[in-house]
């Protein structure tokens, strides 16, 4: 660990950094793992354009297949699906036979946005632990779409335009995605708009997504579905589209949802992040007896991997420690993160 991130000294690469070097390696485009001004970035191919949004167009990005092997320096590195979000990656690095792999930010249920997160057989597996609590344990997302779904056809037979929040990148294209598109038309604010021709090109097919801002008021108010990032509730910008029923998508709403509802509104549990379960099984999966954990609960997740025979560390990263810090289009950000409201 160095002071702008992870680093491979065999490799002379860093995983995900917080300030410019030469050679990145990006497990995904969200902006606590992107961030703007290295000489160059590794990433996989599917995940090339939401990293470009990120880093600029003069950014030198360059890409790599899953699973094909790269030679860098003295070690063989390798990206592997994460299933978090649009080309997302785990980073596995090997040198003399020893593996060790990096999880970036990951979830292990289907999600046909993000590709199948697989688990990968390794000495050292570092994991992130952003939901690394046993109170978080995600019901069958089929529930929870079955229950967006359910609420949106409520407010369209009562005539209100229904909205969801969720963060712009990744959240917001699973649920376009996975909800019943024949309940209505669906429309986007432009910070989630921006980023679906990232996704056709990467051949993932969602249904048609009108603009909340250019397109006629009257071809959603009252019947569609306006998806938003959470820095847009509250803002003026929706009042054109009369009577609202609002909703956050996150999976903070395991706990937070309570709150939520009181002030009229309503919380869907869906996270692009692997609950307890999802970290202990995928853990299990590696074969690793070293895992170095980050992002998140930490301290819970390593003594509990300490008290079951795994030799357990917290690598400190400048967003993690607790899930109030971080992206404002990470899960990771909970609602913290205000700014740019407004902004289409
Ligand atoms: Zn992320
Ligand atoms: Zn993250």
């Amino acid at each position: 660990m160095t002071d702008r991130g992870l680093y491979c000294p065999d490799g002379d690469f860093f995983i995900d950094p917080w300030l410019p070097v030469d050679r990145a390696v990006i497990t995904h485009a969200h902006s606590d793992h992107a961030r703007w001004g290295s000489k160059s970035y590794l990433t996989s191919v599917p995940g090339e354009r939401v990293l470009r949004l990120r880093v600029g167009d003069e950014a030198a990005i360059e890409t790599v297949p899953y699973r094909k092997s790269l030679t860098l320096g003295n070690v063989t590195l390798s990206l592997h699906p994460a299933g978090h979000i649009l080309g997302s990656s785990q980073v596995r690095v090997e040198r003399d036979g020893e593996v060790w792999v990096f999880s970036g930010d990951y979830k292990t249920g289907f999600d046909p946005t993000a590709g199948l997160f697989e688990p990968l057989r390794c000495h050292t597996f570092i994991t992130e632990s952003t939901f690394g609590l046993p109170i978080y344990r995600w019901r069958p997302q089929a529930e929870t779409f079955a229950e967006i779904n359910d609420w949106w056809a409520g407010n369209r037979e009562r005539g209100w335009t229904s909205v969801i929040y969720a963060y712009a990148l990744g959240k917001s294209q699973r649920i376009i995605a996975g909800i019943d598109s024949s309940i209505g038309p669906i429309a986007a604010h432009g910070a989630v708009l921006r980023f679906l021709p990232a996704y056709a090109n990467a051949g993932v097919e969602l249904p048609k997504v009108r603009s909340a801002t250019f397109d006629p008021t009257d071809t959603v108010k009252g019947k569609g579905l306006i998806i938003a990032p959470p820095s847009a509730a509250g803002t003026s910008w929706l009042r054109k589209f009369g009577q609202i029923s609002e909703a956050f998508v996150s999976g903070w709403m395991q706990i937070r949802g309570a709150r939520r509802r009181r002030s009229g509104d309503r919380g869907f549990v869906l996270s692009d992040h692997a609950d307890w379960n999802g970290l202990l099984s995928t853990i299990a999966a590696t074969g690793a007896q070293n895992i170095g954990v980050t992002h998140g609960y930490t301290d819970v997740l390593v003594r509990y991997l300490g008290e079951h025979g795994f030799s357990a560390w917290v690598l400190p990263t400048r967003f993690g420690g607790d899930e109030e810090s971080g992206s404002d289009e990470d899960d990771a950000a909970g609602e913290s993160a205000q700014n740019g409201g407004g902004e289409l």
